[in-house]
This record gives structure tokens, sequence and C-alpha cells, in this order.
């Protein structure tokens, strides 16, 4: 779990400054929560919760399986079998089932958060989803902030971003393309506003992330958040990070365990890279990264991979003609590679 400014607000009061910690998970908490102590421990309400709502799911477990038994064993030996009731009375039986499953499961959830608030419930499930990395909680958190009137959503911003961005960093590559669109619906702010927050507020973290604890496209989406807020700098110190002497300098062995990640975006984007310090006029950076790319081994691909980059480069060709970036070079390798596929399709 990261450190971050966050810790000194309580999760569940973010108007209140935290106190200490959750004894079992962790989670910031104030003084109001102090009623809530297992064996002189201070704990959070929904770990105070849990027992309570781990038993109840087994139960909800047990009684459908007895009552689904009881009911089919009930049909059977009770209703006539030889006219059509029976089949009526077991077709009854499936709506009836799937009611109480899901009231038991609505029961369920209100003895979970039992005494929480909905807007207490934003601040633990985006700690679940960075924690836990499963973008389930990352859906539960969009449907709990949907439910918050505009001034609840306002009194509650800045800790919000401070939890909800080190979470989506560290699970960027589990987060699916459009994982934007209902954030930005519900808090009200455009992509550009957004992107500005992790480019501005959050600048150390985000170059940090990307660099010691290379994630999945990070890269990619560094050059997004550059473009976006028309904002060079932050690309600009994100290549100057990637090729500084802590990296160049690395055994080649550490260099592939700990920067895997890290290489092989520099591999798949070099084009886009080198692109980017031309125009910043990075000759130095350039060199470094030619050489960080060349201690790269690329995996023998599959097909489907290699198929997979040529997209890549598609689509910065696409970006190019846009004019987000500039390189005339990269038209002569796109044409370059059409030909080469031209060439092999013929010998087939
Ligand atoms: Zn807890
Ligand atoms: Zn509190």
């Amino acid at each position: 779990m990261s450190k971050t400014a966050n810790e000194e607000i309580c999760a569940f009061h973010f108007h209140n400054k935290s106190t200490g910690q959750c004894a079992l998970c962790g989670l910031p908490i104030c003084d109001s929560e102090e009623a809530r102590t297992v064996e002189d421990k201070k704990i959070c309400a929904l770990c105070f919760n849990s027992p309570n709502a781990s038993k109840f799911r087994k139960y909800i477990q047990i009684g459908t399986m007895v009552i689904t038994m009881t009911s089919v064993i009930l049909i059977f030996v009770l209703v006539p079998s030889e006219n059509s009731n029976q089949l009526w009375a077991f077709l009854i039986l499936i709506p009836v089932m799937i009611g109480l499953l899901i009231g038991g499961n609505k029961l369920l959830s209100k003895i979970a958060y039992k005494g929480l608030g909905k807007h207490q419930m934003i601040l633990p499930l985006i700690r679940y989803f960075e924690a836990s990395g499963n973008a389930q909680f990352y859906k539960i958190f969009l449907k709990n902030l949907k439910k918050l009137s505009d001034e609840e959503i306002d009194a509650i911003r800045k800790p919000l971003f401070d939890y909800l961005v080190p979470a989506l960093l560290f699970n960027y590559s589990k987060l699916d393309d459009n994982w934007q669109e209902d954030l930005l619906k519900y808090l009200k702010i455009d992509e550009v506003a957004l992107a500005k927050i992790f480019v501005d507020d959050f600048r150390t973290l985000l170059i940090n992330i990307a660099v010691h604890d290379a994630k999945a496209d990070l890269s990619k989406f560094i050059f997004y958040l550059g473009e976006i807020t028309e904002n060079d700098d932050i690309i600009h110190i994100y290549i100057k990070e990637i090729v500084s002497d802590d990296i160049k300098n690395l055994k080649d062995e550490k260099l592939r365990k700990d920067y895997d990640q890290l290489l092989e975006e520099l591999f798949l984007y070099d084009e886009l890279f080198y692109s980017v310090c031309d125009r910043l006029n990075l000759k130095k950076e350039k060199e470094a990264l030619t050489a960080l790319i060349k201690r790269y081994d690329p995996p023998p691909v599959p097909k489907s991979a290699i198929d997979a980059l040529k997209q890549q480069k598609d689509k910065v060709l696409q970006m190019q003609r846009q004019g987000l970036v500039s390189s005339k070079g990269d038209f002569e390798i796109a044409d370059q590679e059409e030909v080469e596929t031209e060439e092999a399709t013929e010998e087939s």
C-alpha cells in the first residue's frame, strides 16, 4: 500500500484528521471510531462489521441450498405428477429463489456497511481497489460516487483525489479503456482538468511510479497527459528520469528484473520516444534511450504480437497526421513495412 498525504484524513470522516490506523485493515481513522474497539485495539467500522457480514454470507449460502432442495422435494412429493401443476410449481420457484437471493445480498451489504453513510464508503472502496488491484472495487466506487449530491462531491474532492490518483496509477494496466468516462461525468470535470490534476498535483508520484515501479502502459499514459494538457514538461522529466544514471548503470540482470516493463515500453513506443526527443531537442537523452533499447531482448513473438505492434505504429502515424507528434522517419518506416508485407503475401 502506498504512503501518501491522505494518511492524515480519516477515511470515513474526511473533515476529521486521523488519529491512528485501523488495527486490522490499516485505514486511517479518527476518534469517532473510538467506540469500535476490539481487544483494546481501535478498528474501523468496516472491520467491526466484517465478522457479522461473513456469518450472514454463510447463512445465505446454506439457506439458499436448503430452501431450494426442500422446495424441489416438496413439489415432487406433494404436487400430483399427472397434470402440468408440477411444472408450474417448479417454474414459480425460480423467481422466488432469485428474489430471496437479491434480498439476502441487499441485507448483506446493509450489515457490512452498517453505521456508514454512502459518502463514507467512497474512500475505503478506493483503498480496497488500490490494495487489491481488483477493478471491480473501482466500479463499485463509481456506483457510490454516482449517488452523491454535488455538494457532497465538492466536500470530498480533495481527499478523493489524494486517494484516487495513487490507486489509479498503481493499477493503471488493470483498468479498461473507458475508465475515465463515468468518473468525469460524476465529478463534473472535463478530461483536461483531470489530466492537469495528474500532471500538476501528483507529478512526483506519477513519475516515480512510472519509472521506479514500472507498470504497463504508464509511459503511454504520460504521453497522453502531456499532450492533452499541452505540457511538454512532464514528458521531458519522464524521459530524463528513465535515462538517469541510476538506470543506465544497472547491470543487465537487474535492469531486466526491475525494469522489464519499462524496457518493453521503450521498445514498443521507440518511435514516439524518439520523436519527442527530437521535438524537445533532447540529444543526450535520445542517445541514452537508444543505448537502453539496445539492451532489451524482445521475446520471440508470435504473429499476433507482431500485428499488435504494427497496430501500435499505425496509432503513432495517426497521431502524427493529427499533428500530435512529428517525425518524418515514422512514415518511411511504415511505408517500408507495407512493402515488406506485400512482398510476404506475394511469396506465399
Ligand atoms: Zn479496518
Ligand atoms: Zn473518522
